[in-house]
């Protein structure tokens, strides 16, 4: 037995979200596993800092910058990448409103980005692996608000949702073709997403967390991308359909 399942030396993987939190910590990790990484986010400085530490170690990264909702320019991304062998569909808001003041643009923002930005990206991920014969792992972002309720998350949960739903259908679609398929839930994970701009309220938020935590922490983004690498590597080569939930052992704690 060796850890060469693990390898992606001589792959090419996408990310998106890649300028921030999961995404970048994914881009990284991908990169020490010998992939070629394509980041993508909205955000081009932070795309610029992710392609300098992934160069830092000795890796290889390309950087696009662009709207996971404009369907035209991912797939012209995608396309540019050449042949793929692991997507990444990362990028993602969070949006909180009660139900009761929740508005059109709302739903329409946070679905058009959390469910359609992945959609689109397994979409052109999935018809590049086929157009090149390549048995590649697609790899979704899902959260553990796909199956709790909490007060102010509807848009949000209902997109992860729905994420969740788009990752066990392709999978049953691109399965043979050798297509692997699975998404990531995680728990509550340290990144700006979660930051609440001021120690106190921090601390608060990060105490209920680790309270209802049979490991006492709360994660981070490094946690994440070893689940999206574990998937994306021949390391899982007989799961499709699956969602991996690294949360700490812990629910949502309500
Ligand atoms: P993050 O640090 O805010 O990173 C998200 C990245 O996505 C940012 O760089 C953001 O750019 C980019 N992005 C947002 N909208 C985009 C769009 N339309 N097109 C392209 N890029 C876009 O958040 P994170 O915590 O790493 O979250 C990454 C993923 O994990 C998300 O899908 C999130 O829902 C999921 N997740 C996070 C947690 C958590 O506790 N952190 C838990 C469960 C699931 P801007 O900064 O310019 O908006």
């Amino acid at each position: 037995m060796t850890l060469s399942a693990y390898d992606l030396t001589g792959r090419t993987a996408f990310v998106t979200g890649a300028a921030s939190g999961i995404g970048r910590a994914t881009a990284a990790l991908l990169a020490v596993a010998g992939a070629t990484v394509h980041c993508a986010d909205l955000d081009e400085r932070g795309l610029k800092e992710t392609a300098a530490l992934i160069a830092r170690d000795g890796g290889t990264a390309h950087t696009h910058a662009l709207d996971v909702t404009d369907r035209a320019a991912l797939a012209a991304a995608v396309r540019s990448a050449g042949p793929l062998h692991v997507m990444a569909a990362i990028a993602g808001i969070m949006h909180t409103s009660p139900v009761l003041e929740t508005l059109d643009e709302d739903l329409d923002r946070v679905l058009a980005v959390n469910f359609k930005g992945v959609l689109y990206a397994c979409q052109e991920a999935a018809r590049s692996m086929i157009a090149s014969g390549t048995r590649g792992s697609i790899v979704t972002m899902a959260s553990g608000a796909m199956d709790t309720a909490s007060p102010g998350l509807l848009c949000y949960s209902v997109a992860k949702a729905a994420v969740v739903q788009l990752t066990k259908t392709l999978a049953t679609e691109t399965g043979p073709h050798g297509i692997r398929v699975n998404a990531v839930a995680p728990g509550w994970i340290r990144t700006p997403m979660t930051d609440r701009h001021e120690p106190a309220a921090q601390e608060q938020a990060e105490a209920a967390m680790v309270r209802h935590s049979p490991l006492g922490r709360v994660g981070e983004a490094e946690d994440i991308a070893h689940a999206v690498l574990h998937l994306a590597s021949d390391a899982s080569s007989f799961t499709t359909g699956q969602i991996l939930r690294p949360n700490g052992g812990v629910a949502m704690p309500w």
